[in-house]
């Protein structure tokens, strides 16, 4: 695909927001990129205009039937001032994959990569330099065919944006609290589990508020059929330190295939320690924690990295990991991801793309 994008500028930039304050996901650069595809003509019209609300017609099809995908990806400064994308072809070919799940026109992924770097460039001054921040940046994708019958969709959105982020831990790594999940599931077999389809969020939230009430950080979801097997930790993928060996659930159609997922397990493998992609029950981590061979609990995910467990519930059972202390991998996956992405560390596997 060759396509020329368009560039309208901003002629009010706003004031860049102060490094010290960022949260996540509530600043908006000055720009955004769009593009439209209509049957019979494809995708068209690739533009880079001022950020502002798109209008939408009140029968837009996303707005009844959900039909949206999103993706969600990094850009750091590093320390000489360059700015790189973390595996951001990964993130293309799982942005497809998530296409065909819900019937979205796949787009090229050499476009989409190029698209998120013409708009980074064109808003490269939002990049944050602040230790640990970074520029978020939001694809996604609508159906916007005023149309309310049940069917795939004849006209889309494709739309970026970018949101400049605070470093997500402000004192340092930080032990996160989880309830075990078994009430409400996040997908099942056949389900939309592995794509990153905005329903899959909606219908989690419930189960969110109710960890929220009673104290805790997130949920550990379990399985779909019989709420056994682990799966993940909120909108991470979980992993399990038994025994010197690191359990995750396999990429086998409930859960997210992580980019953070597949560099941790790399990573693992670089340092030679086993990893075992497949399925382990609930049972089998609080047995493990009875036996003292579970060390450490983490959950691994673009806007974290690393996020340590201290505490899990299960039913009527707490347990407290490693003390409710960061475990030292955790700690060396934190460091070592965090600084091939700020260029610190050099980056044997070519992770990062240079702007
Ligand atoms: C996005 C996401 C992840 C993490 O994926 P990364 O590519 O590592 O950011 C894990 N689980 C769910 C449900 C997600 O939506």
């Amino acid at each position: 695909m060759k396509y020329e994008i368009s560039i309208t500028k901003n002629p009010n930039p706003k004031a860049k927001p102060d490094p010290a304050t960022l949260d996540f996901g509530t600043v908006f650069t000055d720009h955004m990129f769009i593009m439209d595809y209509d049957t019979g003509i494809g995708w068209h019209d690739p533009r880079i205009v001022p950020y502002a609300p798109i209008a939408l017609d009140p029968a837009a099809a996303v707005l009844h039937y959900a039909q949206e995908m999103f993706e969600g990806l990094k850009t750091y400064m590093t320390e000489d001032g360059g700015i790189r994308l973390f595996r951001p072809d990964m993130n293309a070919k799982r942005k497809n994959r998530t296409n065909d799940r819900l019937c979205i026109p796949l787009i090229d992924e050499d476009f989409y990569v190029e698209a998120i770097k013409a708009l980074v460039e064109v808003d490269q001054d939002w990049v944050p330099n602040a230790p640990g921040t970074s520029l978020y940046i939001r694809p996604f994708i609508i159906a916007t065919e005023a149309f309310l019958g049940v069917r795939p969709a004849n006209s889309y959105k494709f739309i970026i944006i970018l949101s400049p982020v605070g470093a997500y831990y402000k004192g340092g790594l930080a032990p996160t609290k989880i309830f075990v999940e078994d009430e409400y599931i996040r997908a099942a077999q056949g389900s939309t589990g592995a794509a990153k389809v905005g329903g899959n969020y909606a219908a989690s939230l419930k189960s969110q508020v109710k960890a929220h009430e009673m104290g805790f950080t997130q949920v550990l979801w379990l399985d779909g059929n019989e709420r056994k097997y682990v799966e993940e930790i909120g909108t991470s993928n979980a992993f399990f330190v038994i025994g010197g060996e690191v359990f995750t659930a396999p990429l086998a159609g409930t859960i997210l295939p992580g980019i953070t997922r597949d560099s941790v397990i790399q990573l693992l493998k670089d340092w030679g320690i086993p990893v075992r992609e497949e399925r382990f029950t609930v049972e089998d981590v609080f047995r493990a924690q009875e036996d003292g061979r579970l060390t450490e609990v983490f959950a691994s995910g673009t806007a974290a990295v690393i996020s340590p467990v201290g505490e899990l519930r299960w039913k009527d059972q707490d347990v407290i990991i490693g003390e409710n202390q960061i475990g030292a991998l955790s700690q060396k996956l934190y460091d070592t991801i965090t600084g091939i992405q700020s260029g610190k560390l050099p980056d044997t596997h070519n992770w990062t793309v240079k702007l």
